[in-house]
């Protein structure tokens, strides 16, 4: 182990061998009740570099290891943290804070996204709005169940893209019975329907050119 290593103990390997010396000369062939009482480790990285060799729990040390492990709590009440699962902590908190970022990242370009969209067509004079489907019980390849469509309150012509105000993009004659009933979005969510937003990125291109 280098010196650079963090370590699981502040005990020194002079310290470590004093001990494991008097625990030889103190332990005795008899298990002593107070001890087994007591008997506690900090970590399990500590014990291991108290012991010499990893640690398997109380049941897997013998006596004297029992004993050694009761002097060096007694000589070190505070060891420093374990730095094995420190670092697997602290690199569990860094990939958990990466994809909090990744998913605020992801929230606002899609926000971005949605409101130059709509700016777009509004320009062209068609209004649109988010609105969710209710309704849907069947899951159809032209629709979303459950999803947030894209609502026209006004007529769209663009391209070969026709639609009459008052339905979503996605709408087809196959397809307007399962989008019959829909409710305007008011808590500010995005459309996740992906014929919607299919529909609606080409429109705001053809629309831009
Ligand atoms: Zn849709």
């Amino acid at each position: 182990m280098s010196s650079s290593t963090p370590r699981a103990t502040n005990l020194t390997p002079e310290e470590l061998e004093e001990l494991r010396a008097r625990a030889r000369r103190e332990a005795g062939p008899f298990l002593a009740p107070d001890v087994l009482r007591r008997a506690r480790v900090h970590n399990e990285e500590w014990a291991a570099e108290i012991l010499g060799h990893p640690y398997g729990g109380p049941h897997a040390v013998t006596w004297p290891e029992l004993y050694l492990l009761h002097l060096a709590v007694q000589a070190e009440p505070t060891p420093p943290p374990p730095p094995l699962a420190t670092a697997a902590r602290l690199e569990r908190e860094t990939r958990a804070a990466q994809e909090r970022r990744a998913v605020a990242q992801e929230a606002a370009y899609r926000e971005k996204e949605w409101r130059e969209l709509a700016d777009a067509l509004r320009r062209a004079g068609v209004r649109v709005e988010v609105r969710h489907n209710y309704t849907s019980h069947r899951h159809l390849e032209f629709y979303t169940q459950g999803a947030d469509h894209v609502y026209l309150l006004d007529a769209l012509r663009v391209g070969r893209l026709w639609r009459d105000a008052g339905v979503v993009l996605c709408h087809t004659p196959s397809n307007a019975r399962n989008l019959a009933c829909l409710e305007p979005a008011t808590d500010g969510r995005l459309p996740s329907c992906r014929t919607c937003l299919g529909h609606l990125r080409s429109a705001a291109r053809r629309l831009a050119a």
